[in-house]
């Protein structure tokens, strides 16, 4: 096999090359619009469908709207209105950023999925509302399944016939599902502290689980039993309260209520239970600011949210080990150990295996907590490592379709997901469906039921305890209430049409992880070409489809200056509403390199690599100037080489830039 199957030489694709990129031809309306014959005939098709729907139901009721209706004057005079005001929105559009482009190289976005658009669009008009299946008969299944779509994807149990099965649902985006994280594990870690406080007596083990009541010795090992231990204990409380007539059934639901978290609230919780602190969590410093927004929902508050360095530009696993001990020394409960599975910055990976190592040797030490792993950005890449039967792909399968990729401790993290308590998933970003799809995904699904909204957490009849009859109504254990069935339509026939398995769903992150290799190569390339003039560097080898790059004028030694420079670069490929689009040759992003997350070390190398001097960190006038920015470059558009015309956009930016940087410093 050669080198470089895909994304590396335009020129010369081979037949495989060719026979992968016809499966993805049709899948979106692309950058020239090349489908929209496709597109068009799908969308008038379903709409004429939904008009026979609604003759349908009663054929027997006359119109409503006389059939003269539209030449009436008032008639007239709204859809002119309308008219007028569609049109102006559809003029002001043309001033959004072009995401479909191979010329976008910015934010986590691309072109979106035709089965999605199309399943959204025609979804659109029922208007299924996913609270509840007596608003969305159909599409509140249709979550509940791409819960376990993602489930599967992910590694954790999908088969809904197991007990311990997983469970997922959508959210309105990556931040509220990292929310649903929190609520989870603090429910999860308070519940067998409200047992001991209700003074349930001693629960008898269930099937496949006795363990001893570690619960019952104080309230420090309660609140430390961890997650799993905490769903078995729920699981034996449910299976004990079954036995109970209806009376004492009531009665001690009502009791362990009384003195649950959720209805006690923070103040009312920690009060009763002087001798437990307020629990922290511990997230790499590279983690979104959806985390600090999740503290503060919560009333645990940001002083809560602990970070920790990264090493490599991922999660310093030292870090974590310290902070435990430190944590376990000072009795001070964790709620959450946080990695994050592609950053929002640099889509780095951190060691998700080693975090749960470390969860499971401290739990062993009486140190429970939940791991969750924000993949808001990268959980799609999971498809990349899955077998279409579930299993996991060897890590020399899969590299030998890539230069570098994965790197062996990418492959442990995405291996060690199943291991996780709750992840994060992004389906309107790697998944390229439209806004207002995230996902939050839970190992075991019967965690769940202390998050549900009425106390009536025990499910009496064969109906509730029926997997999928038991989430219809969703709005009981999800933050928010009425949200778009159609949403979860687009998903689910998204993911039936391309399974989450490499052979399927992978094609598309394949082409973007290929598109970074072949972008992190002409980066060197172009590092060289501009080497008179400005020192450039990808500053970290990529370990998904994000890749940075630093700069630097020639004889400079101020990081100020060099921001100044990159900030100049940066203004022309950021988007501007004031300026006609079609001027914009690319658009990027930029981020920055931090030394806390750094480190002094890697610090100095980086700067050292392209002649700053960390000395000069935090010297300028500008606020940013203690640290150090760089273009920041997302390639996820599936069409970055254009092998019908033997164009690469990657070769074409790297041009523009050389160009820029020639106008802007050859003096
Ligand atoms: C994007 C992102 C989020 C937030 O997701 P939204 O969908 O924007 O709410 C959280 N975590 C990570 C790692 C992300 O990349």
């Amino acid at each position: 096999m050669s080198a470089l199957p895909v994304a590396g030489d335009p020129a010369a694709p081979t037949a495989e090359d060719r026979a992968e990129r016809q499966l993805l031809d049709a899948c979106f309306l692309g950058p020239y619009g090349e489908n929209d014959g496709l597109l068009e005939k799908l969308v008038v098709e379903f709409l004429r469908d939904h008009v026979y729907w609604r003759r349908n139901f009663h054929p027997e009721d006359p119109p409503a709207i006389p059939t003269g209706a539209a030449t009436l004057p008032g008639y007239r005079d709204f859809e002119a209105r309308m008219r007028r005001e569609l049109h102006q929105l559809s003029a002001a559009l043309k001033k959004s950023v072009p995401f479909h482009s191979p010329r976008y190289l910015g934010h986590m976005v691309s072109d979106l999925l035709l089965p999605g658009l199309v399943a959204q669009i025609l979804a659109l008009p029922y208007n299924p509302n996913n609270v509840s299946d007596d608003a969305a008969p159909v599409t509140v299944d249709m979550e509940v399944q791409v819960g376990l779509q993602l489930a599967r994807m992910l590694g954790y149990p999908d088969d809904p016939a197991r007990a311990d099965c997983a469970f997922g649902h959508l959210t309105s985006g990556g931040t509220v599902a990292n929310y649903q994280a929190l609520r989870l594990a603090l429910a999860l870690k308070a519940f067998p502290v409200a047992l001991r406080a209700a003074g349930v007596p001693e629960l008898p083990a269930v099937a496949g689980g006795a363990r001893d009541d570690h619960w019952r010795g104080d309230d420090w090992s309660a609140f430390n039993l961890g997650p799993r231990a905490g769903i078995e204990l729920l699981v034996r409380w449910q299976a004990w309260l079954a036995t109970l007539d209806r009376d004492a059934r009531r009665h001690w639901r009502a009791r362990v209520q009384a003195q649950r978290i959720e209805q006690l609230g923070l103040a009312g919780f920690f009060t009763r239970h002087l001798q437990l602190r307020v629990p922290v969590v511990l997230a790499p410093i590279t983690a979104h600011y959806s985390w600090s927004k999740g503290l503060k929902l919560l009333g645990l508050g940001r002083d809560q949210l602990q970070l920790l360095p990264e090493r490599g530009m991922r999660l310093d696993t030292d870090a974590l080990e310290a902070s435990l001990a430190e944590c376990a020394r000072q009795r001070q409960p964790v709620l959450l150990a946080v990695a994050v599975l592609g950053t929002t910055e640099y889509g780095t990976i951190d060691p998700v295996d080693a975090v749960v190592d470390a969860r499971e040797r401290w739990q062993a030490q009486g140190l429970g907590f939940g791991v969750h792993v924000d993949a808001a950005w990268g959980g799609y890449l999971a498809t990349l490592f899955r077998n279409a039967d579930g299993s996991l792909r060897p890590l020399q399968d899969i590299r030998r379709e890539y230069r570098q990729f994965p790197q062996p401790e990418v492959h442990a993290a995405f291996a060690a997901l199943g291991r996780s308590d709750s992840i994060t998933v992004d389906p309107h970003k790697l998944g390229y469906l439209p806004y207002g799809a995230g996902a939050f995904v839970c190992r075991d699904h019967r965690a769940m039921a202390l998050l549900a909204e009425d106390a009536d957490y025990v499910f009496h009849t064969a109906a509730e305890a029926d997997y999928l009859a038991r989430y219809r109504h969703l709005g009981r254990y999800i933050p928010e209430g009425s949200k778009a069935g159609a949403a979860a339509a687009a998903v689910y026939v998204t993911h039936k049409v391309l399974p989450l398995d490499h052979a399927h769903f992978g094609r598309l992150p394949r082409q973007t992880v290929l598109a970074a290799e072949a972008f992190h190569l002409r980066a060197q390339r172009f590092a060289t070409e501009v080497a008179g003039l400005a020192q450039a560097l990808v500053p970290f080898a990529p370990d998904s489809n994000l890749v940075c790059l630093a700069l630097n004028p020639a004889g400079n030694t101020e990081v100020a200056r060099a921001n100044a420079f990159v900030r100049t670069l940066h203004d022309e490929l950021r988007c501007d509403p004031a300026q006609p689009l079609q001027l914009k040759q690319f658009f990027g992003s930029v981020t920055t390199l931090r030394p806390e997350a750094l480190g002094a070390a890697e610090t100095q190398r980086l700067l050292a690599a392209i002649g700053l001097d960390p000395a000069t960190l935090d010297r300028g006038q500008v606020d940013g100037d203690d640290r150090l920015l760089i273009l920041r470059h997302t390639l996820m558009n599936p069409y970055l080489v254009d092998h019908e015309n033997g164009i690469s956009y990657i070769d074409l930016y790297f041009e523009h830039l050389t160009r820029r940087v020639r106008a802007l410093l050859a003096s």
